[in-house]
């Protein structure tokens, strides 16, 4: 037989066989010996302790005792039999206790010898038994591996149904360990192993699984975790590195009319330091010869829309065409309109494309694209199609990005043999571990710092049963000449039950705010494009009081006389959505509120996420909150949550493991980019498998 290596199927390990890997694949996707040695137990029984019977207590606890059997009898019952030993620590009794395996525990057992009984202990009668104890004889148990810490591994139902136990469990690794343990190869270099005092792979390894002791169990976990997030760094850094090297960008080495002019004449306030210092990172990044991936990142309101304007301003002074993608129809609108009326001095060619513009329009916009008349293209995915073709696309920004696929990125891309400088903003901070994880091959641009002379939004949770009180301040501020935004949420699965519970506010607000004195304006799903776009304007014109709406409007959106929003069911959004709506009040110079109404019932996370919404205005600690409740794979979406499938090691707990993982691969990238030195070896053989084998996840590319 073929000596096993790590790729072998777990069948041909000694003691599996094909029904336990048919079992091992399903219920817990162990195909390979590496699976297996991945596979980390979720827990350890210190089996150093020995209790006495005088000194159990209560009900349910795990103990292990060193006694013998004195004793076996069979007791019949109603079905089949159950086995009941009596079992001696030298001094009490206590009974042991099977109803399944009889026979078998029966005919094997030997009595009068000294075992180590390890389970769970119940009081009954006032006699302490223990259901299907583990046992080891005593010899056997001094001489065995888990005569320490025990590893508990995670199971399945079906798994203890076909009796595949812990136990069992524990032997195919002890087997698997013995087979493979000359296999698992040092994978770090010994630099980093001797600056980090790491211990070496296969004794992490063994201790992973069967601790000798705390303290190794704990290097062990470090080791792995690092290891793992180590090489994700490594891939992620090192694809940032080839593709400055490899793709060749648009050099945009002109700072010149359109920027100086808007900037110097036309811009209404002063840019806040960060958002110079962001528009500096991405004026060199464009001005190299590699092209731009940049990401964006700011708390809502900070004013990233500026920084995405004067960026294409750089573009169009190179004599390049920019885009602007946005999530929503009424984004990109807004954002045309906000961008048209800046630039309409500089008398710049620029027109919107979504999904509500006419054939007729269209075929003129992909005419003045192709041709170069068309300088800035707004858009919604209508930017996406074939037919859209431009005639030198410099720079795209996508807005709000977190609301495309990855798939859908890539194809901006496709549109030119030099790609174009690629700005990516996201609508709510993302945590720095996750961005790290997620976006670690881009190059990252913070905007920590808000406009002067904002008021923090002040933030209260009302019940529903408090609605009046609630309707007469919205009246106080409608009568001190502000607006109002309702907001009711936007449930995927059911966009008919959103509509209703819409259209039943609609009706009680209406109620309460009548015409004349006031008029209302309702946006949601059902409407079309041109139809909501309507109702948006009236609100902006300030033709109508009070906004009423579905999630549509959560990112973007600017109306900055509207100081009140109200969120409805606000326990039933996720916390990164309630920041997004908050963010839509507070960008005037009053005093603006955010209500968030709740019914009498709140999960714990409901609670959570309530008190964080009302203690905090900083997007970046909502997000730390967010992931913490929701976890990575949730936090992202399905599209992206793959990339987080980490065996070991845990964005949320192991922070600090991460900053450290990825400044070691960035030195280690730094100091020899081709891991090409004798000293990176390991580095670099580990590294081909691995890139080989999972092509790690295209962010843009
Ligand atoms: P977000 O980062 O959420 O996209 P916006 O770009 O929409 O934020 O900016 C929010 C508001 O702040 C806008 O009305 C914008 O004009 C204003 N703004 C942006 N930068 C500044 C600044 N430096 N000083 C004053 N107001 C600013
Ligand atoms: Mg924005």
């Amino acid at each position: 037989m073929q000596p096993l290596n790590l790729h072998t199927s777990i069948a041909y390990l000694k003691g599996v066989g094909p029904a336990r890997a048919e079992l091992l694949k399903s219920e817990l996707s162990i195909h390979t010996l590496q699976d297996l040695l991945n596979f980390f137990p979720n827990r350890y029984i210190d089996r150093t302790q020995f209790y006495k019977i005088n000194q159990l207590e209560g009900n349910s606890s795990e103990v292990q005792l060193i006694g013998k059997i004195t004793n076996l009898k069979t007791i019949e019952q109603k079905v089949g039999s159950r086995l009941v030993a009596t079992f001696s620590d030298g001094n009490d009794m206590m009974e042991l206790v099977w109803f399944k395996g009889v026979k078998w525990i029966k005919s094997n057992i030997k009595l009068n010898t000294p075992y180590v009984i390890f389970g769970r202990v119940n009081l009954f009668n006032g006699v302490y038994n223990m259901p299907h104890p583990e046992m080891d004889l005593l010899d056997d148990f001094n001489k065995s591996l888990h005569a320490t810490m025990q590893p508990v591994y995670p199971s399945t139902e079906m798994l203890s149904k076909k009796g595949f136990s812990n136990r069992a469990m524990i032997s195919i690794v002890e087997q698997l360990l013995i087979e493979i343990n000359h296999q698992l190869k040092e994978s770090l270099s010994q630099t980093i192993i001797n600056q980090y005092q790491l211990i070496p792979r296969n004794i992490a390894y063994r201790n992973i699984h069967f601790p000798e002791q705390q303290e190794l169990l704990t290097k062990a976990e470090f080791r792995l975790k690092f290891e793992e997030l180590f090489y994700i760094q490594l891939q992620l850094i090192r694809k940032n590195i080839l593709r400055k090297s490899k793709i060749k960008g648009h050099k945009f080495d002109i700072v010149g009319h359109y920027f100086n002019e808007f900037y110097q004449n036309h811009l209404e306030f002063d840019l806040t330091n960060a958002q110079k210092r962001v528009i500096k990172e991405i004026r060199k990044d464009m001005g190299s010869k590699a092209q731009m991936n940049r990401l964006l990142q700011g708390d809502v309101g900070s004013g990233k829309t500026i920084v995405a304007l004067l960026s294409m301003l750089i573009a169009l002074d190179n004599g390049f065409q920019a885009a602007l993608l946005a999530p929503t129809e009424i984004l990109a609108n807004q954002h045309f309109q906000t961008f048209s009326e800046l630039l309409k001095p500089l008398n710049v060619q620029i027109k919107l494309l979504t999904g509500s513009v006419k054939t007729k329009d269209r075929k003129e916009i992909h005419e003045e694209l192709e041709n170069g008349k068309l300088q800035i293209l707004i858009g919604t995915h209508a930017l996406f199609e074939e037919k859209v073709q431009f005639n030198n696309l410099g720079l795209a920004i996508i807005d709000e990005q977190h609301r495309f696929g990855v798939e859908q990125r890539s194809k901006m891309w496709r549109k030119n043999e030099i790609p174009p400088h690629i700005l990516i903003m996201s609508a709510t901070p993302i945590p720095r571990t996750l961005a790290m994880s997620i976006y670690g091959d881009l190059d990252m641009s913070v905007i920590d710092e808000m406009p002067p002379g904002r008021k923090d939004i002040k933030t209260v949770h009302r019940f529903d049963k408090n609605r009046l009180a609630v309707f007469k301040f919205i009246k106080d501020q409608i009568e001190k000449g502000r607006q109002i935004y309702i907001v009711y949420p936007l449930i995927q699965e059911s966009e008919v039950l959103d509509y209703k519970d819409l259209m039943d506010g609609f009706e009680g607000i209406s109620r309460a705010f009548p015409l004349p004195k006031y008029s209302i304006s309702v946006v949601h799903g059902k409407l079309k494009g041109e139809e909501k776009d309507l109702e948006m304007q009236r609100f902006i014109k300030k033709e109508t009081d009070i906004m009423i709406a579905t999630t549509v409007i959560e990112v973007g959106v600017n109306v900055p006389n509207a100081s009140v929003m109200v969120i409805e069911s606000a326990e039933r959004f996720g916390l990164s959505q309630l920041h997004q709506l908050r963010g839509r009040v507070g960008r005037g110079a009053e005093q603006s509120y955010c209500i968030l109404m709740t019914g009498n019932k709140l999960s714990e996370d409901a609670k959570t996420r309530i008190s964080t919404m009302v203690n905090t205005n900083n997007g970046f600690e909502i997000a730390d909150v967010d992931l913490k409740l929701r976890g990575p794979g949730n936090l992202l979406g399905k599209q992206q949550s793959g990339v987080l499938n980490l065996k070991i090691a845990d964005i949320v707990k192991d922070t600090q493991v991460l900053k450290l993982a990825r400044s070691v691969a960035f030195e280690t990238l730094q100091k020899d980019a081709n891991l090409a030195l004798p000293e990176n070896f390991n580095i670099l053989n580990t590294y081909k498998e691995i890139s080989h084998k999972t092509a790690i996840w295209a962010n843009i590319s």
